[in-house]
């Protein structure tokens, strides 16, 4: 980059934006930093929103990142409320130019673009209202007018992360609860189908209508059609997984592959980097390319692509990305903790505990390496796995040094 960056625009105003924002103020005082948002809230968190906040514990002004007084602390202008709509990228230098949705411009010669991802949707979800997804506290606000009710008969189509958190609470709030999901078991994608099923059982015992292998042929007005039946809802929760939210960058000239595709830095363009559910890159430690949908993921990377741009800019080595992928799911009074990478033909063993006991650890096994753990309530058991995943253990090997956890 030559020398410190005037101006950096972070495009995307939530939990990797924050991180990258706060960084950069902190790391590089001089710097000009205006954080993009097209959401009008000061930055929030999500995991709440399926959680406590759905729950009716948690209000809005509970889930915000950071106290208001500490926004308005770091010297950062934040334009909440406004998109970013094209980037042109610099012809030459760094950065480029960033066209925003009220008609103004931008120009910067860093680029941190942590604009997460959207919800996908059914045909002809929006005509109804009853229909919802959940992604945003809004989103959130309107699910939690109706399951707060009680006794309202509630579906939700796809039994993934969304699905099952959702059904967790709503049936807690004593709804009749249906989820609808099209493959074998739900989280196939994130556990595989062994221990899918496990959480399975754990939804049926609990009063859940938890249907796998099924397909929705379409909503309606009153409900869910499904081959042969129809369910009626007072409430449909679409859960069907997100895509990176790269619309914007379309003719931007940066190669984007379900994400934005960046180098082991999440370097995506000169100056311009990438950070959160949007950025796709090369993870040194497994030797894949990933996209991560979870909160650390986020975290991690919002304050490492700042960290990055200011480095390649004064000349130093910017420094890889290279993490034990994290992520946790709670689902009525059990606690889902994973770490490293499942693949759907991933050798699964349970190395201690079983559901019977209400606590397990499940090791992922590929070419007889170590690839990820799962526990469900047991995070003494899987919080050590992120070394054994960092040293790259064998399966034998992590067995037995499971045995030695007691
Ligand atoms: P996002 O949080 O998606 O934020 C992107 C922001 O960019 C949004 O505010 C969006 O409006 C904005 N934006 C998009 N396009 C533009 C544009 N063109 N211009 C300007 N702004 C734009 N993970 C876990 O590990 N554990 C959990 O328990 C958990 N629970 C979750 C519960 C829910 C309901 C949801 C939705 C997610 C949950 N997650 C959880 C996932 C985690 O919250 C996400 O991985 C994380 O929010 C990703 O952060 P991000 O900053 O990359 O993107
Ligand atoms: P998800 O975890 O990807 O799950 C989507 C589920 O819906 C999958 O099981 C998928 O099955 C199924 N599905 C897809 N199309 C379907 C259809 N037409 N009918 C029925 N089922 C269908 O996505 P999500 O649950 O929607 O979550 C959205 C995002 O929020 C993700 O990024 C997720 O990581 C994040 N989130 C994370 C957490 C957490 O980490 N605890 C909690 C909430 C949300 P196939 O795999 O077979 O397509």
């Amino acid at each position: 980059m030559g020398g410190s960056p005037n101006r950096i625009a972070v495009v995307g105003a939530s939990l990797a934006g924050l991180r990258a924002a706060e960084t950069l103020s902190q790391r590089a005082p001089d710097v000009e930093v205006i954080v993009i948002g097209a959401e009008s809230h000061r930055p929030y968190d999500r995991p709440p929103l399926s959680k406590k906040l759905l729950a009716g514990e948690w209000e809005p002004d509970r889930i915000l990142l950071r106290p208001t007084d500490s926004f308005d602390e770091l010297d950062v202008e934040w334009r909440f409320g406004v998109a970013a709509a094209r980037l042109e990228l610099a012809a030459s230098g760094t950065g480029g130019r960033l066209d925003l949705s009220d008609g103004s411009s931008l120009e910067a010669d860093g680029i941190i673009i942590a604009t997460g991802a959207s919800p996908r949707r059914l045909p002809g979800q929006s005509k109804f209202g009853h229909v919802h997804v959940l992604r945003t506290l809004d989103d959130a606000m309107a699910i939690r007018a109706v399951v707060g009710r009680g006794g309202q008969r509630v579906v939700v189509i796809g039994a993934g992360f969304i699905g099952l958190e959702v059904a967790s609470i709503a049936r807690q709030l004593d709804n009749h609860v249906t989820v609808v999901e099209g493959a074998a078991a739900p989280l196939i994608r994130g556990l595989g189908e062994e221990m899918g099923a496990a959480i399975a059982d754990v939804h049926l015992a609990r009063g859940v209508d938890l249907r796998c292998g099924v397909q929705v042929e379409s909503l309606t007005a009153t409900g869910v059609q499904l081959a042969g039946e129809h369910l009626d809802a007072d409430l449909v929760v679409v859960g069907i997984g997100v895509v990176p939210a790269t619309q914007w960058l379309d003719d931007s000239g940066l190669e984007v592959r379900d994400g934005i595709v960046c180098d082991e830095t999440l370097l995506a363009a000169p100056g311009v980097y990438a950070a959160g559910d949007v950025a796709r890159w090369p993870n040194p430690l497994f030797g894949e390319e990933m996209r991560v949908e979870h909160w650390t993921n986020a975290a991690e990377q919002g304050a490492l692509a700042a960290n990055n741009l200011l480095d390649a800019a004064s000349g130093e080595t910017p420094a890889p990305y290279a993490p034990v992928p994290f992520f946790w799911s709670d689902q009525f009074d059990q606690r889902i903790q994973f770490v490293g990478r499942s693949n759907p033909d991933d050798d699964v063993v349970v190395a201690a505990g079983s559901v019977a006991d209400g606590k397990l650890l499940a090791l992922y096994g590929r070419d007889g390496n170590l690839h990820g753990a799962f526990g469900l309530n047991a995070p003494r058991w899987v919080m050590p796995m992120r070394k054994q995943l960092l040293d790259q253990v064998s399966l034998d090997d992590a067995v037995a040094f499971v045995a030695t956890l007691g």
